[in-house]
């Protein structure tokens, strides 16, 4: 942008988007934002919230930062923007070199960029902040910002962070714009909470017309793969049908390509990237009709035309399964939605949350562990703990931001602790840190060039130099291409205080118990959707907190086209 680009709204929203009209709440909820006030969005997935934000960081002089969960997502809107002629936006994540961050934080210490995307756990890197904190900074956006509460559908920790960076930033803190497609009334009231600020809240409907809302009973699992088929069989076009399991997406996808269906799978347990991508980019092209995956699979997949979303299993919640069939029908054409309910996944899934609940043994344990590294720095692998305790990382995770809230513990950016380095020549003289450099390259392992896995709390201890601080250098030695580097093990920095011997292990259990509870009544909700004999949509919208009034037409209560194989009507296999 230059000092030729417009500063109205409408204008850019023309010029710049190419859109003729704003649509609903865009304009209230922008003219909010330039006024400079805490703003909350609540809009459903594909309303536009993306320009709620994108058209103000143009108006504003200073710079604009979006909190974003995606890290695809991130790039995605960076090139769109930049294809349409923005280019002093940026993007920065755990992805990026060093050398391009490096380009990025000069460019901010230069009021360059308009707009700078950042994840929640690089937002928390202290060089970054340290270089925000000197910048003009107009707006803060924070995407998906449900992430923040625990009492939402997906939880992020790192997200818990954000109001203490927001007010380390700027006093008074630069305003904040919250964008979200959950609607309840708790996650309105708790992301408030959560970020420490009062908004003033924008709300759009929920309804989508155009989805069709039909729930399936079924007696028993048994059978239910070939009821699934059918159904398939009878729909046209692209469609998701969601698991709650790993094992079932590909136990189910295999069986629907062996009965001829063009069928693939997607889960979080897919570690290759290219492989993801691949699998996306097949369903969204058309190559693939079907993808039978967990809730890993959707956000940020940009298709217009899937004809219908199947949850195979019971969703966790109205909030998910609202989100996860808002992807079927963007471009307005009638689409479906089928729920295949049966007893026995509620159970399963009821079981499932029991186990990523915390015991007393496994809180005891993590407070072991800690208590034992009292008055020091401790190098914690979070995913190793929790996978040592059989325990979810998220609830470990959730453990130790309550520790630090209690000040039992410090929590630092995340390090690696094992480096494999190629020397390429030995010249340091331009580079940082030049004499801390020098000795660490004096060392046998750099001598030795073996390019094998070093550990660098021995490599500390020999060389006087903290973790974190060779982190820093070998990065540094990295971009002045003095080595080649490689980083391995990565774990979050703890320093334990003296605070974690008074801390209550019951007082941890009932913050747990406590979401467990909620947990099982988001389960309650959605089986109370399933058996209630109301509007399909009446009863959807109205837990959002909307009004609907009269019938839909378009759910199996309101119209009996739509039973499919039989609402109320209970299937047992095939036949029913
Ligand atoms: P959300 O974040 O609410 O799910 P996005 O910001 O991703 O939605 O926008 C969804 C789509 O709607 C995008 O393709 C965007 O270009 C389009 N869009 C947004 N605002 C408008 C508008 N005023 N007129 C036409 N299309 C719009
Ligand atoms: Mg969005």
């Amino acid at each position: 942008m230059d000092a030729n680009t417009p500063k109205d709204p409408l204008t850019i929203l023309n010029t710049v988007f190419n859109h003729s009209s704003f649509r609903p709440r865009q304009e209230e909820i922008i003219g909010n934002v330039l006024a400079g006030k805490n703003t909350l969005a609540i809009l459903p997935t594909g309303a536009g919230k993306s320009l709620c934000f994108q058209i103000p960081a143009l108006v504003f002089d200073g710079l604009t930062v979006v909190v974003s969960p995606l890290i695809a997502l991130m790039k995605d809107q960076v090139d769109g923007l930049r294809k349409k002629g923005v280019h002093d936006v940026a993007y920065i994540n755990s992805m990026l070199d060093s050398s391009t961050k490096e380009r990025i934080y000069e460019l901010l210490k230069a009021s360059k960029l308009k707009m700078l995307y950042v994840a929640p756990e690089t937002f928390v890197d202290n060089k970054l902040m340290s270089i925000l904190k000197s910048c003009n900074i107009s707006l803060i956006a924070i995407d998906e910002v449900h992430c923040i509460s625990v009492w939402g559908h997906n939880f992020r920790p790192d997200y818990l962070r954000l109001r203490r960076m927001i007010r380390a930033l700027n006093n008074p803190p630069p305003p904040v714009l919250g964008l979200t497609a959950t609607a309840t009334k708790t996650v309105e009231v708790d992301v408030q909470k959560q970020l420490g600020i009062k908004c003033d809240v924008f709300k759009a409907s929920f309804d989508r017309k155009n989805l069709l809302f039909s729930v399936i009973r079924l007696k028993t699992n048994y059978g239910k793969e070939k009821i699934l088929k059918g159904l398939l069989e009878k729909l046209k076009g692209s469609v998701i049908v969601y698991v709650n399991f790993t094992r079932t997406a590909e136990e189910l996808a295999t069986y629907l390509a062996d009965a001829g269906l063009s069928t693939s799978y997607y889960h979080g347990q897919i570690k290759d990237k290219e492989e993801r991508r691949r699998i996306q980019n097949d369903f969204i092209s058309g190559g693939t009709r079907i993808v039978v995956a967990t809730n890993a699979f959707g956000m940020g997949i940009d298709k217009e035309d899937i004809r219908a979303i199947i949850h195979y299993n019971l969703p966790k919640s109205i909030e998910n399964y609202y989100q996860e069939v808002g992807r079927a029908g963007r471009d307005g054409k009638p689409a479906y939605c089928f729920l295949l309910y049966s007893k026995m996944d509620e159970i399963k899934l009821r079981k499932l949350i029991q186990y990523n609940t915390p015991s007393r043994k496994q809180i005891k344990a993590v407070l072991g562990l800690l208590t034992r590294a009292e008055g020091k720095l401790i190098y914690v692998n979070v995913k190793k703990v929790a996978n040592d305790l059989k325990l979810d990382e998220v609830p470990i995770r959730l453990i130790l931001h309550h520790l630090e809230r209690m000040d039992a513990i410090n929590t630092y950016f995340r390090i690696f602790r094992r480096a494999s380095v190629k020397m390429l020549n030995a010249d340091v003289k331009s580079v940082k840190y030049q004499q801390e450099a020098e000795k660490l390259i004096r060392n046998v392992y750099f001598k030795e060039n073996l390019k094998r896995w070093m550990d660098l709390e021995v490599l500390s201890r020999s060389v006087q130099i903290s973790v974190p601080r060779i982190n820093n250098i070998l990065r540094e030695l990295k971009i002045a291409r003095v080595i080649e580097l490689e980083e391995r093990d990565f774990c979050t920095p703890i320093k334990v205080n003296p605070g974690i011997k008074d801390v209550d292990t019951i007082e941890l259990l009932e913050i747990f118990f406590r979401l467990e509870e909620s947990s099982m009544k988001k389960i309650d909700k959605v089986v109370e959707y399933v058996e209630s004999g109301e509007c399909k949509r009446k009863f959807i919208l109205n837990y959002f907190g909307e009004d609907y009034e009269g019938t839909c037409n378009a759910c199996s209560v309101c119209n009996p086209l739509l039973r499919g194989i039989g609402e109320d009507t209970e299937v047992n296999g095939l036949n029913g």
